[in-house]
């Protein structure tokens, strides 16, 4: 265990202390006697960050269900803890025990976005774990990896032993029981990781190499060790009604980006927008029953103190039996003063019974997802979303009295002109006129439409991956004459860093050699690249040209639909020509229906759950 006593003073030096104490409400708390394996849970960003991420209280919670296994957090410190902790030699440490991260047998890192990878070498860093895989011998803990970034694992196959791919309730508990039992019988982790990689979802990078072809691109993968198979599958979780979710979640001290208990309606998304990468890795679209929330509902509530529940998944407004749902928890708690969010909600889906209901607890803004400015781009898409169905909810909810809207955008999306960018201001014009054109007695409130733009990243199995991305400087100018357009107060415009989006897309799609440059950039000081104040751009341009990568290859290159992908041995259940099909249908500006109208046959049913899709 560190020195906790000069740990307590050491912490009155920093801007946040209680991101680093632990002892909050629901926290877990065991007798190391009586465990054979600790986990760590390692967050690559801020507890705040952390704390709001809905897996790592699953993942917490059902590790702990287990009585020999204890499994705790640590969070990425931030500048001014980690000087205090490098400053004084204390080794990061896990919150409950506040035992360093060295003494765990597993870490298990959660990979949510790749611009936290750096992240992760600072933290083992800091824990005094060497970072490459190769450099950590039998004493040192296994490090495990998995989430949405782990199905292109490659940019970190040097720093993970294990990722684990796909839904991981089932799979995490499989690999630590085997990881307890190894422990027992005296395995080296060699012998561990080749028992591992017999489990559905493993990927144990050591046990391949990658040829590659002379322009770069791969050419093949060699398995090194016969146990190992050629394809990883998926996990998937079949039956969510019977899939575990915790009945506590621990309740921090401070602001998180989300203070409140989530309860998951539903996994995967039926709509198949082209540029979702959530959209394909968690096909099928499967839901939990009303009676199943309720009393997850009921034990959430009951043990947090928590005055807001959200409702999450990609899609909340697809649940069958949403106003039923909605309306039963509204019932149950609203004289309690709980407010019930429907963070993902398709406005053109819902009533506005509902929303009005919703927000008769806690009233916020409206916020709309249209994606593009123009049909034609939303059609490429596949947001099957027209104008009218935007506008028509925007109406409503003026005539109800609500006065701020709020719109994310993409720039930069596959086949984009510069109508479609300046469409964005149009939609803009249109809804600000919405509010002004009634009568003068019915307009109540300030008007304010913000629109937020995002900058297209491509994504790995997605229908884009094959597409180039927009340059920095294609998208400096889009999102600066767009900004230029739009000269109404009431409408305000805001876009991502295209530097920092160029950069997850090198990443998104990167391959082996990308590992090298994220070795160097971290070297030369690189962490927390996805906080605008912390991202050094410069760093990286000259950590990739040092080794003499480019960075377009990566990011700007349109991919040849032969091409091996560095991510081609993941099965996540979605085929590969579907896929294809899907981009070839975007160039052509045809939609796709969604699985409840039709399904398209992506390949999911029949392969992973046994010939239909459940609920649909
Ligand atoms: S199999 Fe059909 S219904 Fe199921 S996710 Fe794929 S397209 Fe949708």
């Amino acid at each position: 265990m560190i020195d906790t006593k000069k740990l307590d003073k050491l912490l009155l030096k920093v801007e946040k202390p209680a991101r680093y104490v632990g002892t909050e409400l629901n926290e877990i708390i065991k007798n190391k006697e009586d465990i054979d394996l600790r986990f760590a849970f390692a967050f690559p960003d801020t507890y705040e960050v952390g704390m709001s991420h809905l897996g790592m209280h699953i993942l917490y919670n059902l590790l702990n269900t287990q009585k020999n296994i204890w499994c705790e957090r640590v969070f990425a410190p931030w500048l001014d803890m980690e000087e205090v902790l490098r400053e004084n030699n204390i080794p990061l440490y896990a919150l409950e025990s506040k035992d360093e991260l060295k003494d765990f047998d597993i870490i298990g890192f959660t990979l949510q976005y790749e611009m936290s990878y750096t992240n992760i070498l600072n933290m083992l860093d800091l824990a005094n774990i060497p970072v490459r895989s190769k450099d950590r011998d039998d004493s040192m803990p296994l490090i495990i990896a998995g989430g949405p970034c782990a199905f292109n694992p490659e940019p970190l196959y040097n720093v993970i032993d294990l990722f684990a791919i796909g839904e991981s309730e089932e799979l995490i508990l499989e690999l630590s029981n085997l990881y307890a039992q190894c422990k027992k019988d005296g395995c080296k982790k060699d012998e561990f990781l080749e028992k591992a990689v017999q489990i559905e979802g493993v990927y144990v990078p050591k046990f391949y190499d990658v040829v590659y072809n002379e322009d770069g691109t791969v050419k093949e993968r060699v398995v090194l060790n016969s146990k190992a198979p050629e394809i990883v599958k998926r996990r998937i979780i079949k039956d969510m009604d019977k899939s575990y979710f915790p009945d506590k979640m621990i309740v921090p001290y401070i602001d998180t980006v989300h203070d409140r208990v989530v309860l998951e309606i539903l996994r995967g998304c039926l709509r198949g927008c082209r540029f979702c990468q959530a959209g394909m890795l968690y096909r099928p679209y499967r839901e939990k029953s009303v009676d199943t929330l309720l009393d997850q509902a009921d034990k959430l509530i009951e043990s947090s103190g928590h005055e807001e529940m959200s409702l999450s998944s990609l899609s909340s407004s697809d649940y069958s039996c949403i106003g039923d749902l909605a309306t039963q928890l509204l019932e149950k708690y609203e004289h309690r003063n709980i407010g019930i969010s429907l963070p993902s909600l398709r406005l053109d889906t819902v009533g506005f019974d509902l929303i009005e209901k919703l927000q008769e607890v806690k009233k916020s803004g409206l916020t709309f997802a249209p994606e593009a400015g123009t049909q034609r781009l939303r059609d490429v898409i596949n947001k099957n979303l027209t104008e009218e169905q935007i506008l028509k909810p925007v109406k409503t909810a003026f005539e109800l009295g609500w006065s701020t809207v709020k719109l994310y955008f993409m720039i930069g999306l596959p086949t984009e002109t510069m109508e479609d960018v300046m469409g964005i201001k149009d939609l803009a014009y249109k809804i600000k006129d919405l509010f002004f054109d009634r009568e003068r007695e019915k307009i109540k409130g300030n008007l304010k439409v913000t629109l937020s733009a995002a900058c297209f990243v491509p994504k790995p199995f997605t229908p884009f991956q094959w597409v180039a991305q927009n340059g920095i400087d294609e998208f400096y100018d889009k999102a600066k004459k767009l900004d230029r357009e739009i000269k109404d107060k009431k409408v305000v415009f805001n876009y991502h860093a295209p530097r920092i989006s160029y950069l997850e897309a090198v990443f998104a799609r990167g391959d082996r050699k990308t590992a090298d440059a994220l070795m160097k950039a971290w070297e030369k000081g690189c962490k927390f690249d996805g906080w605008s104040e912390c991202y050094k751009h410069n760093t990286w341009v000259e950590s990739f040209e040092e080794l003499g990568i480019s960075t377009d290859f990566y990011a700007t290159r349109e991919r040849e639909i032969t091409e091996v992908f560095p991510w081609d041995f993941i099965d996540i259940g979605v085929e590969k020509s579907f896929l294809l099909n899907e981009y070839k249908q975007a160039l052509e500006g045809n939609t796709t229906p969604n699985c409840r109208e039709k399904c398209s046959n992506c390949g999911i049913n029949k392969r992973n759950i046994g010939g239909v899709c459940k609920r649909v």
